[in-house]
């Protein structure tokens, strides 16, 4: 578990002044799950993944994980936290081009003085990379150097993996594939992402973290008993949100319709709860919250 309290950065510069990239923020993340953090550009995602990493100081707050205090960590502590409990996965990729796609594996465990063979494969073959070993990253496509990205975060055997736009610069097709394999790895660990796609938040997050302006605008939870099936109940006709409108739902609307006890149709809602241990923002910020946005979004898309 991490909690974090009244988190704070403010970036100090003499020239431009100082930016406060988050504003005292409190959350709290569960060990393992898929957490979606969004939010424009400029509103603290990459800060506070970096702080959660120990990449970067904090100015005041607090990060306990599972009882450590990053916020009180050394040099020594930061880097042996960075190297043995957290994965990151960038955008670009950040691999070495003169190093084939094994050595760029083997790298993240020399970095704490291991070599372990058995792990690299290990690394390769749950990225369904074990034929590339011997290439090198030019010799390979975006989506595959992403997944050689997410197989040096794991040789590492990390408990958190930390992912900024890691599909920012790939296509559909591809995106899906790596949201894919982050989803199955959220299962046994927690995989923060950062990203700009709020359909892909709504079809693979746990929970959503939405950021404005340093602050947290909203922190939902994926309601675990959220009925995806079109329904009759009482006299209303339940039309789950989100959900595509199918055949199979035409045939029951349609053949409802002809049924004079439907009163009425709603549109169920509670796909994502509210967070409950989330503190409300200091001030209120202008940005319109996630829901709303989003339910825009689905009514052009569903009934195409
Ligand atoms: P996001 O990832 O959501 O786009 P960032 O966390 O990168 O946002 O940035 C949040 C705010 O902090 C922005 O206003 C940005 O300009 C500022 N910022 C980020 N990094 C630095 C830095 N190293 N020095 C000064 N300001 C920074
Ligand atoms: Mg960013």
């Amino acid at each position: 578990m991490i909690e974090v309290k009244e988190l704070t950065k403010i970036y100090k510069s003499r020239k431009s002044g100082n930016c406060t990239a988050l504003d005292h923020i409190s959350f709290t993340l569960p060990d393992k799950g898929f957490v979606f953090v969004i939010g424009k550009s400029g509103s603290g995602k990459t800060t506070l993944l970096s702080l959660l990493g120990g990449l970067d100081t904090i100015t005041s707050g607090e990060i306990i994980e599972n009882g450590r205090h990053i916020d009180k960590f050394g040099l020594k502590e930061q880097v042996y936290y960075r190297n043995s409990t957290i994965g990151f996965i960038f955008q670009d990729f950040h691999l070495i081009d003169e190093l084939t796609i094994s050595e760029n594996i083997a790298l993240a465990l020399e970095l704490r003085g291991e070599t372990d063979k058995d792990k690299i494969k290990k690394a390769l073959i749950d990225t369904d990379l074990a034929e590339y070993e011997n290439r090198y990253p030019k010799e390979l496509s975006g989506g595959q150097k992403q997944r050689v990205a997410i197989a040096r975060a794991l040789v590492k055997r990390p408990s958190i993996i930390l992912a900024d736009e890691p599909t920012g610069n790939l296509d559909s097709k591809t995106t899906a594939q790596i949201l894919d394999l982050l989803k199955e790895l959220s299962k046994e660990k927690l995989v923060v992402i950062v990203s700009h796609n709020l359909s892909d938040a709504e079809h693979y997050a746990d929970e959503i973290i939405e950021l404005s302006d340093g602050k947290i605008l909203q922190h939902l939870k994926r309601n675990e008993d959220f009925d995806a099936r079109l329904r009759v109940e009482n006299d209303t006709l339940v039309i789950p949100y989100g959900e595509k409108l199918t055949d199979e739902n035409l045939n029951t609307v349609n053949s409802e319709l002809s049924n004079i006890d439907i009163k009425s149709v709603k549109q169920d809602s509670d796909r994502f709860l509210p967070y409950e241990n989330t503190r409300e923002c200091e001030s209120k910020t202008e940005s319109e919250p996630l829901e709303k946005k989003h339910l825009k979004f689905k009514h052009t898309t569903n009934f195409r």
